[in-house]
């Protein structure tokens, strides 16, 4: 039996990491799920799977878990804050790690899983965008297994020759292609993308997501973090990973080989498919994902992506390719940016504003240690906060 911890477990993809191990229980065991403040959903997670251990980072959220916990009688352990997160990565009873949390509250998890040897599943892209040099330095000490979970990198992975490893430069590859849906408003012109709700943002086409990589996918900043992931994964320059609009979201990802060969991997559109990957590697287990009909499908269509009318890929190009504390800047001030316009405090175009005004005010350098990835992006944050404070009547008027 393998023991399996699901940090993030309440999102969409600690429920679709969820499903997959209920189908089968003869193989994976749950032994810890955590989130940030869903109590009732936590509760009832761990009342079905009966973990060892539960965590919430919201010491009041954890107070009402233990209390329905006890209602109910479970003998399940209850921990409170975000050092209970690193607790449950290093326990010996954990096999395998999904880090499914969102956003850069998933790093110091994250990393303590790699510093402890563990399979790590990384949904988390965030804790790479920011630190990756860090990961995968533990990564290579540990002789931790790090598989990815985005179905872009899954696809990646899937399609390099036998015995590759993540943070290895895969033999005979020229480039790898990263496909993009294009997200919600691949075809809106400037005018109608400026005035974007939240709720438009987040009805992405073909993937139901949680709300930051939601409005990320509707942005373009969902592929440029990639492109940094992906770097970081697979030990190649920024110039040799592509972005590639597939709108049917069919073909997940794409690697070109120095003899022209060019191998894809296709499935549903459904998280299940490479979280299945992830956990079973290097077997297969089914995944209860529909299987893919070509024919239905009927059409496979590419394009390049616009940077014009999605200035934030183009941001995340150029931090890509700047590397050291770059990528933290980006990123910190992306997810304040994000949260900002999910709450009506920022219009959809200045999310890409905001970024580039705190890039060119924020320290660069390079990443030294884990205390330069945090100052940098609390700085990030702070000048991020600030400019989201500054654009709050335009905000509303727009809305209005
Ligand atoms: P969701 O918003 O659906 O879920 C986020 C999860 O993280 C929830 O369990 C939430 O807990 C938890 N969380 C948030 N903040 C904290 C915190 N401070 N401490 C502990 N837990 C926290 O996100 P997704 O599942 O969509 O995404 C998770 C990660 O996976 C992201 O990095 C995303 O980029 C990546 N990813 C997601 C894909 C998808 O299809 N959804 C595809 C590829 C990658 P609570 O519910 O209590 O708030």
């Amino acid at each position: 039996m393998i023991g399996i911890a699901v940090l993030g477990s309440t999102g969409s993809i600690g429920v679709n990491t969820l499903d997959v191990i209920a189908q089968h229980p003869e193989r994976f065991r749950v032994v810890a799920l955590a989130a940030n403040r869903n109590a009732a959903r936590l509760a009832e997670q761990a009342l079905a799977l009966r973990p060892q251990v539960v965590a919430l980072c919201d010491a009041t959220a954890a107070r009402e878990l233990a209390a329905r916990l006890a209602a109910a009688g479970s003998s399940t352990r209850v921990l409170a804050g975000p050092e209970a997160l690193e607790e449950i990565a290093q326990l010996a009873e954990v096999d395998y790690l999904m880090a499914a949390i969102v956003g850069a509250a998933g790093l110091r998890s994250t990393l303590a899983a790699a510093r402890a040897g563990k399979r790590l599943l990384l949904a988390n892209k965030e804790s790479l965008v920011m630190a990756g040099p860090l990961l995968m330095a533990q990564v290579r000490t540990s002789g931790a297994l790090l598989l990815p979970i985005d179905s872009e990198h899954n696809a990646i992975f899937q399609c390099l020759p036998h015995g590759s490893r993540a943070g290895e430069t895969p033999a005979g590859v020229r480039r790898v292609l990263l496909t993009a849906s294009g997200g919600p408003f691949f075809d809106w012109t400037h005018e109608r993308i400026a005035k974007a709700t939240p709720e438009q943002a987040c009805a992405h086409p073909n993937w139901v997501m949680g709300r930051k990589i939601s409005v990320d996918s509707a942005t373009l900043m969902n592929k440029g973090l990639e492109l940094i992931e992906a770097c970081f994964l697979f030990s190649l320059p920024p110039q040799r990973v592509d972005i590639i609009v597939h709108r049917q979201s069919i073909v997940h990802s794409m690697v070109e080989y120095v003899d022209g060969s060019v191998l894809a991997q296709l499935s549903s559109p459904d998280m299940r498919t490479p979280i299945a990957h992830a956990l079973a590697w290097p077997e297969r287990v089914t995944a209860g994902v529909p299987l893919l009909d070509l024919v239905r499908t009927a059409r496979l269509d590419f394009c390049a992506p616009d940077t014009g009318r999605f200035p934030c890929l183009a941001l995340a190009q150029a931090a890509a390719s700047a590397g050291g504390l770059q990528p933290v800047v980006l990123n910190a001030a992306n997810e304040i940016a994000v949260s900002a316009f999910l709450e009506g405090r920022l219009n959809f175009p200045d999310i890409a504003t905001v970024i580039e005004r705190v890039i060119t005010k924020a320290t660069a350098g390079a990443i030294r240690s884990l205390d330069d990835v945090l100052q940098a992006d609390s700085e990030a944050r702070r000048l991020a906060g600030e400019w989201c404070g500054r654009n709050q009547s335009g905000a509303r008027s727009a809305y209005a």
